[in-house]
């Protein structure tokens, strides 16, 4: 319906087909503001609800597999799935989000932010009762002095679809991860370049000066404190990175769309329409180890309603 209407607008629509036209740098690590021994904050928001097939969300493995994953296109959308973002206080270097989540334009136009191609087909979507930008001043935090928004992937619109909101932010995000999204035809892949473009602050992280940390084979210290860890987390997308962090109690796990559910790392199952299963797979048995080992942290999966129906406000 929202395509339809899409459809008949007069004013030109941005051509997905054409780059960016974005000169990103390579990510200089650390960031300013590491502290020896800095714990952070986490506060888990949710910027919406985003609609899918049920057998989107089954997570069967096997020959049929495959089929089920075409068919899921014939059925109607019934789930709802929470679509988060995640704000990290740090104590010196202040506050950083890790997504964007939803766009305010997703629920009524989702082709802003997905195009006139996927923007009604794919999913469907519904705003929470806030934005995004009004939870950060809910909290006492001006969205327009966020300056680090780490991007786990570019998946648009539940990922990368918020971009916009935050224009002082320098937008770190997996080198593979971002040459994948902004190559021709990254549309059918589930990117948007256009909604890429509303930002010209991309720092790439580059995980070929990465060091092993725990369980995981490739991880970046953000602050070079140890507060805050990218992960090199691929397999759903080309380069999927998920973020560890350091509370004062405990470790906290953001896996996001590594695994979306619980059910899928606790049974290592791939996500329909994976980048790679193979390396979706290896990072599922990395995730699993590091819960193994760590059986106090608190472990996030990405959209699944059961767990963040039961999260609290803020993890300290
Ligand atoms: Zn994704």
């Amino acid at each position: 319906m929202a395509g339809a209407v899409a459809c008949l607008q007069l004013t030109p629509a941005p051509d997905p087909t054409r780059r960016p036209a974005i000169a990103p740098t390579i990510l200089a690590l650390p960031l300013e503001g590491g502290a020896e021994g800095a714990a952070v904050r986490l506060h888990p928001l949710v910027s919406g609800e985003m609609q899918i097939r049920p057998w989107l969300g089954e997570l069967r493995e096997g020959p049929a597999a495959a089929l089920r994953e075409l068919l899921t296109f014939l059925q109607p959308k019934t789930t709802w799935l929470p679509v988060p973002v995640y704000l990290v206080e740090h104590p010196v270097a202040g506050p950083i989000l890790v997504e964007t989540g939803l766009d305010p334009s997703a629920a009524s136009d989702p082709a802003k932010t997905m195009g006139r191609l996927f923007g009604s087909v794919l999913f469907s979507y519904r705003l929470a009762k806030r934005t995004v930008r009004e939870q950060l001043a809910d909290r006492g935090i001006d969205p327009d002095a966020i300056r680090t928004v780490v991007m786990t992937h570019l998946h648009t619109d539940d990922h990368a679809g918020g971009v916009g909101q935050f224009p002082g932010g320098d937008f770190i995000v997996d080198r593979r991860e971002w040459e994948v999204a902004t190559a021709r035809r990254s549309i059918l892949k589930g990117y948007y370049r256009p909604v890429l473009a509303r930002s010209g602050r991309w720092k790439l992280a580059d995980y070929a000066t990465a060091q092993p940390y725990g369980a995981f084979a490739r991880t970046l210290d953000l602050f070079g404190d140890g507060s805050v860890r990218l992960l090199s987390t691929p397999g759903h997308s080309a380069g999927h990175q998920s973020v560890l962090l350091r509370l004062q109690s405990r470790e906290a796990l953001l896996y996001v769309d590594a695994a979306h559910y619980e059910r899928q790392l606790r049974e290592e199952l791939t996500f329909p329409m994976a980048h790679s299963k193979r390396t979706h797979r290896e990072t599922l048995a990395e995730i699993h180890r590091f819960v193994v080992e760590h059986p106090n942290a608190l472990v996030i999966p990405g959209h699944d309603p059961r767990v963040w129906s039961q999260l609290e406000p803020v993890y300290e």
